[in-house]
């Protein structure tokens, strides 16, 4: 399907703060990429915290409109308020509900000193993205003994098969093509159950397919230690929404800054890059956030839309970059800026 595209047509959404800073880096170098990939075609959209304050909306309805006509996308970051305000929701968890970008895909990667070496974490968190607690049925009730509070957690077959599927893809495309399943299901059999036989039980789905995957599993409190002590040992790690979410940050705290880390927000029919990192008010507008986190993340989207070769063409460039450590942003200890960081990646290019 990949080889047919004319043209790619990709969404940008800078939304807030240093977002604002670090797209425009991303798109450059997607521009820098020529024959890697179709011509790409950008479309600026508008999302976040400044357009709700000026609109109403923090997702305005065409810009979810005009992103369903796209390949893919690019998210910057949202500013939050500092309390919660009557009509404002995050439009980030909006779009991946609206697009159905079931998954939230986080490659964590260490920068080897030298290109033989292998990195001592190369691992990929892969998060399911729409259910488990995080689908906030929550209720508070008052009894004889004072409050109570209680939440639902659901997890259901098609939700961890598809989740499990996207692991094994993921795995497939990697060189130890290894899967590890995260769960609680000593503890709880029922929901931690239903999604660990689920995913194990994806292989059988597809004779033939994954029979180069191995598969592993893990109790999660087990697994963050380990993935503290000898994070060396996962390659791919799935996991429901709640324990995805912890360890996916735990991982990123093993690379260093949050400048760093790329994700993407995945479905079957899109993909929406979007740097971990949040919209940082405290370096917005000084021209000095480190714009790596989004050049990887618009890497990863191209990867998901089968375009491995550009994306491989620009980590390297950025992994240059790193190890040579000359142009380093300050939240690496450097004294660059974005700009001089993006011109460093490009002419590696
Ligand atoms: P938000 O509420 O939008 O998440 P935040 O205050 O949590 O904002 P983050 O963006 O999550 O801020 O960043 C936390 C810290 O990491 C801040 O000190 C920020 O300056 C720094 N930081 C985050 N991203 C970058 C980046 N791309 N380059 C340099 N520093 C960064
Ligand atoms: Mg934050």
């Amino acid at each position: 399907a990949t080889a047919a595209r004319q043209s790619l047509k990709i969404g940008l959404i800078p939304a807030d703060g240093i977002g604002k800073e670090v797209i425009p880096a991303a798109r450059t170098v997607l521009e820098a990429l020529g024959s890697d990939i179709p011509k790409p075609e950008f479309i600026d959209l508008l999302a976040g915290w400044e357009v709700f304050t000026r609109s109403g909306s923090a997702l305005p309805e065409e810009t979810v409109e005009t992103l369903r006509e796209c390949d893919g996308a690019l998210f910057g970051a949202v500013s939050s308020p500092s309390r919660s305000v009557t009509g404002y929701s995050s439009p980030i968890v909006a779009l991946r509900k609206q697009l159905d970008l079931y998954a939230n895909v986080r490659p964590v990667v260490s920068v080897a000193a030298t290109p033989e070496e292998k990195p001592a974490v190369d691992l990929v968190v892969v998060r399911e993205n729409t259910e488990c607690l995080y689908v906030k049925q929550e209720v508070l009730t008052h009894t004889a003994q004072g409050k109570e509070a209680r939440a639902t957690r659901l997890i259901t077959e098609r939700a961890s098969h598809r989740i499990g599927k996207m692991a094994f893809d993921i795995a497939l495309g990697r060189p130890r093509k290894q899967v590890t399943i995260i769960h609680k299901s000593n503890v709880l059999s029922v929901t931690d159950g239903l999604f660990r036989e689920t995913v194990r039980g994806v292989p059988a789905k597809y004779p033939g397919q994954y029979d180069s995957v191995k598969l592993e599993e893990q109790i999660v409190d087990s697994a963050v230690y380990r993935l503290i002590r000898e994070p060396e040992i996962y390659d791919v790690m799935v996991a429901p929404n709640l324990y995805g979410d912890i360890i996916s940050d735990a991982a990123a705290a093993l690379v260093g800054s949050l400048g760093l880390v790329p994700s993407v927000n995945a479905g079957d029919k899109f993909v929406m890059g979007e740097p971990v990192h949040g919209s940082a008010p405290d370096i917005e507008g000084k021209g000095i956030a480190n714009p790596i986190a989004a050049i990887r993340s618009a890497a990863l989207m191209l990867r998901h839309l089968g375009y491995a070769q550009g994306a491989d063409r620009i980590d390297v460039a950025v992994d240059q970059v790193i190890r040579e450590g000359q142009v380093l942003t300050p939240d690496l200890g450097g004294s660059s800026s974005t700009n001089d960081v993006l011109n460093a990646v490009l002419k590696k290019m």
